[in-house]
């Protein structure tokens, strides 16, 4: 049973956020009844909308482009320039050591942990330590490279340091990396890295942060190689961090990155090569095969400016408001469980990811209502994170096996899943407002819709209703135009 937090408020004071536009924020989306509302996006931990002024910033700078590094031309020296540029405010932002770490940029925190998972060696019969909270990006990269070991997390999603050592204890040495998000994605649990690092390191395995949730939110920083608490390598993503283009980065040892071979050999990583033989590049060249994204990571950087200017201090302060208004409006109905910790009195160990059921409505026909009655953005199912979900929802070896049957069978609407509102900086109390209106309708079983579910997808729509995208923009040709305006 969901054990409902006390409904005393949690009083904390509301300051407004300053921080510049954010693009298509409030698009006018078309409802089910004809009209047109501005769009409440609360699906910012699948991926944030840009920040205006870097979408303006790359517009400038576009003009300049060329390809990097042996270019010999005014525009080529300038890109190679501005390149190591954005490296070096990468780095700073989660605290690297310029001289020992190096920032490889990445398409994304899966590429980023793939990449990791790659170069790190691994000796016969070591492991990576994991938890029941990753998402599968933190979890299936791995597996091809070593053996995974999961340490269990409790029914609140909740991981102990104290079974962390006894693992790593009992392990004697096998345990080569302990990889952990720095927050899930899925109940917002925030992971006490430093501490899960002081622990590792005791025991001589490499700790390495999947970011992509806490980096955004927090601020994170890896700390002094010669600390215990230091983070060895730290991946994120900027598509979670309101930048446009889709880009991360891997922050981590580069002696790592210069004792393995490429994970993508290919032009731009080597020194020499003959028919026979290949030198590699010194990191990071030999990790960045073929053309870099270099528009992306000089977007990545100039998001990071963004966010350093707004400060991470007050989108923390402004993200924990908003997150404890949810928790204590979602806490009022009775027919809604919280997956994870529910307590509004512990956000400071949250983030604003707040993933629930509706007692008797699948999770897919609540996503679809929020869209369609309420112009809601939410995201519904698992949230590549299969296996927490099922822990957390108290899936049956029976019920998993019957759903493992239909999904072979190529049917997805009996699988499990919860709705993930995830907030982000431009998100306000208003809309936190409405959505506990709109989940208090739906707990009530009052909606509009005559919703029919696809048995194929398990996706619900509306009957006689479907978005119309031909008035926005597409690839279709104008007949008259050779050129596109
Ligand atoms: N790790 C966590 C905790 C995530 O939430 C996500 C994406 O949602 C990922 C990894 C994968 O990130 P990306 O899609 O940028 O590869």
């Amino acid at each position: 049973m969901n054990v409902k937090p006390s409904t005393t408020a949690v009083q904390l004071k509301h300051v407004n956020l300053a921080y510049p536009e954010v693009i298509g924020i409030r698009n006018q989306v078309p409802l089910l009844d004809s009209r047109y509302v501005p769009q409440i996006f609360l699906d910012n931990a699948a991926s944030t909308k840009p920040f205006q002024c870097v979408s303006n910033f790359l517009q400038e700078i576009q003009p300049y482009y060329s390809n990097i590094h042996r270019g010999k031309g005014f525009d080529s020296s300038f890109c190679t320039q501005r390149y190591q540029e954005a490296r070096h405010v990468v780095g700073e932002f989660v605290g690297w050591d310029c001289e020992r770490d190096v920032v490889i940029p990445v398409r994304s925190t899966t590429e980023g942990i793939n990449l990791l998972a790659n170069i790190i060696h691994f000796a016969p019969g070591q492991t990576v330590l994991t938890t029941l909270l990753e998402h599968h990006s933190n979890d299936l990269p791995w597996r091809r490279q070593a053996k995974v070991e999961h340490l269990p997390v409790n029914e609140k999603g909740q991981l102990s340091l104290d079974e962390l050592e006894r693992h790593l204890k009992a392990s004697n040495g096998r345990v080569r990396v302990v990889s952990v998000t720095g927050a899930s994605n899925v109940t917002g649990t925030i992971l006490p890295i430093h501490e899960i690092a002081v622990i590792a390191h005791k025991y001589g395995a490499l700790v390495v942060v999947d970011g992509a949730q806490l980096v955004p939110h927090r601020q994170v920083q890896m700390r002094p190689h010669d600390d215990p608490s230091h983070i060895d390598f730290l991946v994120f993503s900027g598509h979670k961090m309101n930048c446009p283009l889709g880009v991360g980065a891997v922050v981590g040892h580069r002696n790592i990155f210069d004792a393995a071979t490429p994970y993508q050999p290919g032009g731009g990583t080597v020194s020499s090569v003959h028919l026979d033989q290949v030198i590699w590049a010194d990191t990071p060249n030999r990790n960045e095969a073929g053309t870099p994204n270099i528009l992306g990571l000089f977007a990545l950087a100039r998001t990071i400016q963004v966010l350093e200017s707004v400060g991470m201090e007050a989108v923390e302060t402004h993200e924990r408001y908003l997150t404890a208004q949810l928790l204590q409006g979602l806490a009022q109905l009775p027919q809604v469980k919280i997956l994870g910790e529910s307590n509004p009195e512990t956000i400071q160990n949250r983030l604003g990811v707040v993933s629930f059921t509706v007692e008797g409505v699948h999770h897919a026909l609540a996503a679809a209502i929020l869209s369609y009655e309420w112009g809601i953005a939410v995201r519904n199912g698992c949230f590549c994170a299969q296996p927490l979900l099922r822990h957390l929802l108290k899936v049956t070896k029976k019920q998993d096996l019957l759903c493992q049957e239909e999904i072979l069978q190529g049917n997805q609407h009996n699988v499990p899943g919860a709705v993930r509102a995830s907030l982000g900086l431009h998100n306000t109390a208003a809309d936190i407002q409405t959505l506990v209106e709109a989940v208090t309708c739906i707990a009530r079983q009052q909606w509009q819709g005559n919703y029919k579910q696809d048995v194929i997808t398990g996706e619900f729509s509306p009957q006689g209703f479907c978005f119309n995208f031909n008035d926005l923009p597409g690839f279709k040709t104008e007949p008259s135009n050779s050129f596109y305006r």
